[in-house]
């Protein structure tokens, strides 16, 4: 998976201090990144700001909402692959923005301040051990969304 960088944007680390923390930080720098690719998605040759995209059978294209203003097509601007334009349509960076308001409600959920069980999921004192680092699993499974990344720990799973 690449990413883009937006200038100008500083990127917050998130400090770790203990293996849940580690994975807590891992997922809201993830985050943070999805969210800036997303951000800056929405914006239009022109500045504009249109989060939303559709597929048109009419172009056989991916399209800003509202507009004619092409976003995918196939190569020399042929018609895209029906199901893979339907597909980059779907996870339209409006789509990506919402995901990740919803995934910081389920971190913010399953953070663990100074405890050693979850009130998100109810784990109580579930063991940390160096093959299961961390205890929550649902910010286990959620990291799994960015297992390509390098510093993702096989280990959490
Ligand atoms: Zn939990």
């Amino acid at each position: 998976m690449s990413e883009a960088r937006v200038p100008g944007h500083s990127r917050q680390h998130h400090e770790a201090t203990s293996p849940d923390a580690e994975l807590v930080a891992f997922l809201l720098d993830r985050l943070d990144e999805e969210r800036t690719a997303a951000e800056a998605a929405t914006r239009t040759p022109d500045g504009d700001r249109i989060p939303g995209w559709y597929w048109s059978s009419a172009g056989e294209a991916v399209f800003l909402d509202g507009t004619a203003t092409c976003v995918a097509s196939g190569p020399w601007k042929q018609p895209a692959h029906r199901p893979w334009a339907r597909h980059i349509a779907r996870w339209d960076p409006r789509r990506a923005l919402l995901t990740c308001s919803l995934l910081q409600q389920l971190i913010d959920q399953h953070r663990q301040p100074a405890t050693d069980h979850c009130t998100g999921c109810g784990h109580t004192n579930a063991p940390m051990t160096e093959q299961r680092p961390a205890r929550c699993s649902t910010l286990r499974d959620m990291a799994r969304l960015f297992d390509v990344h390098p510093d993702y720990r096989s280990e959490w799973v």
